[in-house]
Parts: C-alpha cells; sequence; structure tokens
C-alpha cells in the first residue's frame, strides 16, 4: 500500500514514520521550504504527545531540542498566585511535557522520516486531491500528478482535503485571540522564575506566558483578545511596532513581562488563532483528514501537537488491524472522535477564560482562583494528557 499525505507539518511527517512500521510506503508533500524551517515560536507537548513520539521512537531526537515542563502556574495580573496545574500525570521515567520550537518539531519528524527512507517533499503546494475508486491522486502546483492508494490528509486548519471529502465542511473558527511569541536571551529574569514551568499571567488586557530554558532564556507569548488581524496589517507592521503595542497591554500587570518584551526577539507575529470542533466528515472512500485538518483544538489547550500525534499513531494501528481502507477509516474515527472533540471543547473553554466581559474582569481573579481549585483540577484534566497508547493491543 502507498499513502499520499497532503502536509509536513506534525501529523504529516509522524503519520509517515508510523505507517512504516506497519509496512506501508508513504510520500509526504509539504508546501514550506526548508528556508521556512525556523519560523515560528516555542508550544508544549503534553505527556500524552511525549508518548506517542516514544512509540514512533523519535522522542530522544525531540527532546535534543526542546527542554522538559512540568507544570503550568497561574498568575493573576497583581502577581498573585491562583493555582497550578501539571501538564498531566508523568510518564513511567518522569518525564511530564516537552517545550520547543514548534517549527523544529515539524522538521525533526521529517528529517528522520526521510532518513528511514520516506519520500519527503517540500516546497511543493498540492493544488487539488482526488478519489477514482481504485487509487487516489494529488496533483502539485507544477502538474505533476502523484498515485496512491490512499491520501491522508494532515494539511491543517485550512485543510483542502477536508473540503475535498465534504464541500460543505464547517470552516475553522476565530477563537477571538491573536499570538505573538518571542524570546529574550541570557537574561537574569530566567533566574526569577520557576523551572520546568510556564507562568500564565491573566493580565488585564492580555493574556501572556513566560517559560524559563535551561541555558538562560526566557521564552514567552502574549494572547491579545481583539478582531483577527488582517495579513496586509501584518505586513506593513515592523517588529518595533508590534512591541509598542505588546507594551502598552502589559503595562498595568504584575510579573516579567515588559522587560522580556523590551528586551527580546519577536518570532511570531499578529497570528489569528483558530479551532474547529465538529467536522461531520473525516474520511470518504480512500481519502482521510487527520491532526488540526479534522480536529484543531484552540491552542489554548496546550492539546493539538499531540492529538496530531495520537492521530498518527492510531491510523497506523488501524490500518495494520483490519481488512481494508473503509474498515481502517472506521475503526480510526470510532477510536478518535470522542476525544478529540471533547478536547477541542475544553481548549475553547479555557480560551474564552482569556477574554472576560467587563464583569468578568473585576472578578477575574477570585474566579480563576475557584475555578483551578475546584473545577479545573489535576484528577478532572487527567484523562487529557494521561492517555497512553499501546502499540501492541489491537485498534477494536
Ligand atoms: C501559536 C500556536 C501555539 C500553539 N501551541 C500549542 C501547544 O503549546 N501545544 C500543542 O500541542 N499545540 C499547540 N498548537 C497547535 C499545534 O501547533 C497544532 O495543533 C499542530 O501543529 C497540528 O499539526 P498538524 O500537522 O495537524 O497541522 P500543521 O502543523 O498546521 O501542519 C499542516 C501542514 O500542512 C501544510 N499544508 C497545508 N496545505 C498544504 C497544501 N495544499 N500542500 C502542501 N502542504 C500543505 C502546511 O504548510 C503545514 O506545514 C499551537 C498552535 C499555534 C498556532
Amino acid at each position: 500500500m502507498k499513502a499520499l499525505i497532503v502536509g509536513g507539518g506534525i501529523a504529516g511527517p509522524a503519520t509517515a514514520l508510523a505507517l512504516a512500521k506497519v509496512g506501508v510506503e508513504s510520500v509526504v508533500l509539504e508546501r514550506r521550504t526548508d528556508a521556512q524551517a525556523d519560523d515560528g515560536s516555542y508550544f508544549s507537548l503534553a505527556p500524552n504527545g511525549v508518548d506517542a513520539l516514544r512509540v514512533l521512537d523519535v522522542f530522544d531526537l525531540a527532546r535534543d531540542d526542546g527542554f522538559p515542563t512540568r507544570t503550568n502556574r497561574m498568575v493573576g495580573a497583581t502577581g498573585s498566585f491562583l493555582g497550578a496545574l501539571s501538564l498531566g500525570p508523568s510518564l513511567d521515567d518522569g518525564w511530564v511535557g516537552l517545550t520547543m520550537k514548534r517549527p523544529h518539531l515539524a522538521s525533526r519528524l521529517a528529517a528522520e522520516a526521510s532518513r528511514r527512507g520516506v519520500d519527503v517533499r517540500t516546497g511543493v503546494s498540492v493544488t487539488s486531491v482526488g478519489d477514482h475508486g481504485d487509487h487516489v491522486s494529488a496533483t502539485l502546483d507544477d502538474g505533476t500528478v502523484l498515485r496512491g492508494d490512499i491520501l491522508i490528509g494532515a494539511d491543517g486548519v485550512r485543510s483542502l482535503v477536508r473540503t475535498a471529502i465534504d464541500p460543505t465542511a464547517p470552516p475553522a473558527r476565530y477563537v477571538g485571540l491573536t499570538n505573538f511569541g518571542g524570546i529574550t536571551r541570557a537574561t537574569p529574569l530566567a533566574a526569577d522564575l520557576v523551572p520546568e514551568a510556564w507562568e500564565f499571567v491573566f493580565g488585564r488586557r492580555a493574556f501572556t506566558g513566560a517559560h524559563p530554558t535551561p541555558d538562560g532564556d526566557v521564552v514567552w507569548f502574549v494572547n491579545v483578545p481583539e478582531p483577527a488581524i488582517a495579513r496586509s496589517v501584518r505586513a506593513a507592521t515592523t517588529d518595533d511596532e508590534w512591541r509598542a503595542k505588546l507594551l502598552e497591554l502589559v503595562a498595568d500587570d504584575a510579573g516579567p513581562m515588559r522587560e522580556l518584551i523590551a528586551g527580546g526577539e519577536l518570532e511570531l507575529a499578529g497570528d489569528n488563532t483558530y479551532d474547529l470542533g465538529h467536522t461531520p466528515v473525516w474520511s470518504r472512500g480512500r481519502m482521510i483528514v487527520i491532526g488540526d485538518a479534522a480536529h484543531a483544538p484552540s491552542p489554548s489547550s496546550g492539546q493539538g501537537a499531540s492529538l496530531a500525534l495520537e492521530d498518527a499513531v492510531v491510523l497506523a494501528q488501524s490500518i495494520r488491524d483490519t481488512s481494508s481502507v473503509q474498515d481502517a477509516f472506521a475503526a480510526f474515527e470510532k477510536a478518535r472522535r470522542e476525544r478529540v472533540e471533547k478536547i477541542v471543547a475544553a481548549g475553547a473553554r479555557s480560551s474564552s477564560s482569556k477574554v472576560p466581559g467587563r464583569i468578568g474582569r473585576v472578578f477575574q481573579d477570585a474566579i480563576l482562583r475557584l475555578v483551578f481549585r475546584y473545577a479545573v483540577t489535576e484528577s478532572r484534566v487527567a484523562w487529557i494528557g494521561g492517555s497512553r497508547i499501546d502499540w501492541d493491543a489491537r485498534v477494536a
């Protein structure tokens, strides 16, 4: 069997690696060029994502490019402590989460897939896909037509494959937050932050996060509740102008963000954040969508990449354990849909807590303290990061 995989982000190369374990050959088609492999900021994988990397035998590669994260600490605009939550139950050897540059995970997975014999092509755009009954095809922007037995859309929230499978599929939803990310190198502020933890501040006008690295840098992000930023505005705004905007937004909040922004490099600016809840149809004939193309939790969930990695492994298991493409896709959907849709819903709630209304803003700290004491607790969210994959178990 040969799989055409559209998208070389996280789900795409991870699926190629998983399919190789069950003897399926793949081609990964990615629009980004190798020169763009550094564009983007940092993110964290929860223990369930780390577990999936281990199933694929690529955890060591990712770990060498990242650092451990155990906890999210929540702080109010005045600096008062609101609560703390681990990224999930630890793995057998004590590992919890892994923080690294988002594009680096994609490029490391792709490089490893290539090393293991997968045909990975970067700088190619898929312009259309087709299911022809006994085979599938993908047409590239240079006119090349590739042929395979199955086609996997791992092409992200604006998936072309999702629309090819179901032209009435709902589009992704803007969650009301723009995102900025950066790094401040060799800063004494790193020593003021708790090691192996994100410090999240529910600020007056923005939600921020900062994480010290083992090298003495601090990586950080700012989420701004505001309308989506147009591409033309993004293109016309300089880093200094973005920095001035961010400094104004965090001006009245406690914590190190002002100095981190003032002395840091912007790695991501004016990124609009989306989610995708219920996509009614995941597969048709020989084509299927996975990862963000099928179900994108908002970045606030901290789960999108981990779910994409889980999908990759479960899809390969489904193909291994069934005797037809249709049965495999049905088994995959049965194993995945309920879990991922619950996590997208949880992510939407967590995004909206970053955008409080006027009344919510007044009582924000008091409300959040109660939320982290009674509603969002370790035991209540353990099912998210505590999920583990048994590679040898048959997919029901
Ligand atoms: C700012 C931000 C912060 C985030 N933080 C976290 C976090 O802390 N933890 C977490 O788990 N998740 C986080 N996420 C979400 C996570 O990045 C996604 O859920 C994850 O990347 C999904 O992987 P994917 O492979 O499905 O999609 P993507 O990573 O989006 O990959 C899709 C790929 O398909 C390619 N592509 C699209 N169309 C075509 C085409 N026609 N032809 C060829 N290639 C195509 C794209 O170039 C892209 O590389 C964050 C997301 C954002 C935006």
